[in-house]
């Protein structure tokens, strides 16, 4: 385990089994149409690699980046788009593909933007949520993990861009954040 981390909260293996099913819930619920699958950047590109992989119907890719907390692990509850995403979104089936809900702030403005857009649905998949910390409510169509009050990195999500590539999710000691 990296000397940073805590402890591990989801192994490699419990990652694995956990997305293969919700690649097969996704495919049986968009059995005959086509997914535009929107990856928000930066946290959730493995989770998306991953997914993406998962499901058996056909999916075209696109990404979409915002401001993230930058070197801070709360949310200031201001979302900047940074990317807009390339394709088209009208008549589309969009499936957002996040890698954790916190405040739920960065989402609810993500999905109003979508749905302006007119798309043929909108549906929410996210790796990690944290009920708890809620501020703004959105609607969560595929959860991974629900999980505790805590500080997460790994598998693509990151402390001041660090972390993203450990292949398991883990608590970050608070002492690495300048926390006791
Ligand atoms: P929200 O707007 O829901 O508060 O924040 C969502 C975004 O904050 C996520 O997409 C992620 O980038 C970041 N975030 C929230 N909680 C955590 C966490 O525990 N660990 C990491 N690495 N990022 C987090």
């Amino acid at each position: 385990m990296h000397q940073d981390i805590e402890s591990v909260l989801m192994s490699e293996a419990a990652l694995q089994k956990r997305v293969a099913e919700l690649g097969e819930a996704i495919s049986r619920d968009y059995a005959g149409k086509e997914i535009l699958m929107v990856c928000v950047l930066r946290g959730a590109f493995i989770f998306m690699a991953d997914l993406a992989r998962a499901i058996t119907v056909p999916v075209s890719i696109d990404f979409m980046a915002v401001s993230s907390y930058g070197a801070s692990t709360t949310s200031s509850g201001v979302v900047r788009i940074i990317k807009d995403f390339d394709e088209a979104v009208e008549g589309k089936h969009i499936l957002i593909v996040e890698d954790i809900i916190d405040s739920g702030l960065t989402l609810k403005y993500l999905y109003n933007q979508i749905l302006s857009r007119k798309p043929a649905s909108v549906r929410i998949c996210t790796l990690l949520n944290k009920p708890e910390r809620r501020k703004a409510e959105v609607p969560v169509d595929y959860n991974g993990f629900t999980i505790p009050d805590a500080f997460v990195v790994g598998y693509g999500l990151d402390y001041a861009e660090k972390y993203r590539n450990l292949p398991y999710i883990g608590i970050l000691k608070p002492s690495v954040y300048g926390e006791k």
